[in-house]
C-alpha cells in the first residue's frame, strides 16, 4: 500500500490569498473507494465571484504588461515544483477521484511537461509584418492576449484538465478565474499552488468551487470576462457555448465522444487488443477519448471478442492505493445508475454480456469491466457516451460499411483503427469525422499535437501549435512617420 497521506481541505483563491468562502460554506468530500468524508473545500458565492472577478482584472494588467521571457521562466519554475510534489499530489488524486496512484502520478508529470510546452510556446507567439503599398508605411499584425479567461473544468482528470487552459491562458499573457471541480478539488488547488509558489502574481491566477451553473452563469456574461474555456458534458457545452454567444465571448469547448475503435482483418490483432483493452479501462472508462464502439471485422470478430474480454476479465479492480491495482472506483456514485441501464438496455436489445456488467461489492463505487458482444447499432450504449468501463461490440464486413457506422454519431472526438493496410488507413485518416485518429498505435493527448473535438464534440484545439491561439487576439497597427 502506498502511504495515502493527510487529504488536506481546500480553500479558494482569490486576488493570491487562500481563504474560505465569503459565506463560510463548504462542501464534503467523499473517498470513491470507501464512501468515507475525508475533507471539505470552499464554496464561493457571489461576493465571492466578485472578489475574483476584480482581482483577475487587476492581474490581467500585470500579467498581459509582463514579457513573454519572464511569464515563460515562471511557468518552468511551476513545471519544476509540480515534478518535485508529484509524489505527494498523486495519492491526494487518488483519495478524492478514485485512480490508481501510478495513474494519478502519471498525470502530474504528464501536468508538468503541458506546462513547459505552452511556456516554450508563450515566447513564440509571432504576428506578422506585410508589406505596404506605400513607401514609408509599416503594417503589423499582432498577437495580443484576449483579456481574463474563465475555464471550467471535470473531475476525470482534475489536473489534465485545469492545465491545458490555465498555462495556454498564462503563457498568452492572459489572467484567469478557474472553477475546478468540487467532487476532486484538493489536486487541482496544488497545481494551482505550484503557479503560485513559483510566482505569477496576486490576481492573475484565482480558484473558486461552488454550484457550477451559478458560477458559469455569473462569469460568462460578466464584462470582466472576455474568453471562456469548458470540459464536460456536450449538452452542458451547448448551453455554455450559447451563452458565450450572447454575450460575444470567445469559447473553447472540448465535449462529449463516442470513439470508434476499428479493427480490420487485416491488423495486428493482438497488438489490437492488448493497446484498445488498456485504453478502455484507463481511469474506469471516463475519459471523453476513451474507445467506446468497437468495430470489428467479421473475419476476426469472434477471436477479438474473445481476447478482448479475457483481458477485461483480467483487470485487477480495487481501491488505488493497493499494489497492482489496475481500475479504481469510478469517480462517483452517479455514474453506476448511468451505467447499470445502457447495460440493461444492450442485452434487451439482444447484445450477449460476456463479462461484468454489475457493481462490486456495496461500498464505494466500484463497477466491473464490462464487455458487450453483437451490440446493435439502435442500441442505446450505441448512441449515447457511457463514460465508464463498458466496451461495446459490434460486427462490419467493409471499409464503406463501417466509415458510415464510425460517422453515424453526432460526435467526433477521438477515434482508433487498427489495419495492416496503408490504402486503409490513408482514407480513414481523411473520412472519419473526429478530431483526432490514431492508427496502430494509441498515440493522443501528448502536449504537442492538437486535441479537441469537431461535431457535438465542440470546437477549438487544447494542445499543439493552435492552443495558444485561442487565447490570443489579432490586432492591426500601421504606422507612418508623423
Ligand atoms: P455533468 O454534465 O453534470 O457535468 C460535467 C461537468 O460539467 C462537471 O464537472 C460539472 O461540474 C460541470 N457542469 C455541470 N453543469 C455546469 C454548468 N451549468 N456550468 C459549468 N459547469 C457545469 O455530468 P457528470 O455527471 O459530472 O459527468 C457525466 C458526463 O459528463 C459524462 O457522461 C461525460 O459526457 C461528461 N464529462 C465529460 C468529460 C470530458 O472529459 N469531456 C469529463 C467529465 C464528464
Amino acid at each position: 500500500m502506498t502511504d495515502r497521506a493527510a487529504y488536506p481541505d481546500t480553500k479558494l483563491l482569490i486576488d493570491g490569498e487562500w481563504r474560505a468562502g465569503a459565506e463560510g460554506k463548504w462542501l464534503e468530500i467523499i473517498d470513491p473507494a470507501t464512501g468515507d468524508v475525508i475533507g471539505k473545500v470552499a464554496h464561493a458565492t457571489r461576493t465571492d465571484l466578485d472578489a475574483a472577478l476584480d482581482a483577475v482584472a487587476r492581474g490581467f494588467k500585470v500579467w498581459s504588461a509582463t514579457s513573454a521571457y519572464d511569464r515563460s521562466k515562471i511557468m518552468r519554475k511551476a513545471a519544476e515544483l509540480l515534478r518535485e510534489r508529484a509524489g505527494t499530489i498523486a495519492p491526494m488524486m487518488t483519495r478524492e477521484q478514485g485512480k490508481p496512484v501510478a495513474e494519478a502520478k502519471g498525470e502530474v508529470l504528464a501536468g508538468a511537461d503541458v506546462i513547459d510546452w505552452f511556456a516554450e510556446e508563450a515566447r513564440r507567439t509571432y504576428g506578422q509584418v506585410i508589406p505596404a503599398r506605400a513607401p514609408g508605411v509599416m503594417q503589423m499584425a499582432v498577437k495580443l492576449p484576449v483579456g481574463p479567461v474563465a475555464a471550467f473544468t471535470p473531475w476525470n482528470f482534475p489536473i489534465n484538465q485545469v492545465v491545458r487552459k490555465l498555462s495556454a491562458a498564462l503563457a498568452a499573457g492572459c489572467s484567469i478565474i478557474v472553477k475546478a471541480p468540487e467532487e476532486t478539488p484538493a489536486s487541482p488547488a496544488e497545481l494551482i499552488r505550484a503557479f503560485v509558489d513559483a510566482g505569477v502574481p496576486a490576481g492573475v491566477v484565482n480558484l473558486v468551487y461552488g454550484v457550477p451553473s451559478e458560477i458559469s452563469e455569473y462569469l460568462i456574461p460578466h464584462p470582466t470576462i472576455r474568453k471562456i474555456s469548458f470540459t464536460g458534458s456536450t449538452p452542458i457545452g451547448k448551453k455554455l457555448a450559447a451563452l458565450a454567444g450572447e454575450h460575444m465571448k470567445l469559447a473553447t469547448m472540448e465535449l462529449g465522444g463516442h470513439a470508434p475503435a476499428i479493427i480490420f482483418e487485416d491488423a495486428d490483432v493482438d497488438k489490437a487488443v492488448k493497446l484498445l483493452a488498456a485504453s478502455k479501462f484507463r481511469n474506469a472508462g471516463q475519459v471523453c477519448i476513451s474507445p467506446t464502439r468497437f468495430l470489428v471485422q467479421d473475419g476476426v470478430y469472434d477471436r477479438v471478442v474473445e481476447r478482448f474480454t479475457e483481458a477485461a476479465a483480467a483487470i485487477k479492480v480495487g481501491n488505488g492505493f493497493e499494489e497492482g491495482v489496475q481500475m479504481g472506483p469510478l469517480a462517483n456514485d452517479r455514474r453506476i445508475p448511468a451505467l447499470e441501464p445502457l447495460i440493461q438496455d444492450a442485452v434487451e436489445r439482444g447484445a450477449a454480456l460476456k463479462t461484468g456488467g454489475r457493481r462490486i461489492g456495496n461500498k464505494g463505487n466500484f463497477f466491473e469491466p464490462t464487455v458487450l458482444s453483437e451490440v446493435p447499432s439502435e442500441a442505446r450504449i450505441m448512441n449515447e457516451e457511457p463514460f465508464g468501463p463498458v466496451a461495446a461490440f459490434a460486427r462490419f464486413g467493409s471499409v464503406d460499411e463501417v466509415i458510415e457506422e464510425a460517422n453515424r454519431l453526432p460526435f467526433g472526438l477521438a477515434s482508433y483503427a487498427f489495419t495492416g493496410s496503408t490504402q486503409t488507413a490513408t482514407r480513414l485518416g481523411m473520412e472519419i469525422e473526429a478530431g483526432m485518429t490514431t492508427i496502430n498505435h494509441i498515440g493522443l493527448a501528448l502536449p504537442e499535437v492538437p486535441f479537441g473535438g469537431i461535431k457535438d464534440s465542440g470546437h477549438g484545439t487544447e494542445g499543439g501549435s493552435d492552443a495558444i491561439d485561442a487565447y490570443l487576439v489579432t490586432k492591426f497597427v500601421t504606422q507612418t512617420a508623423a
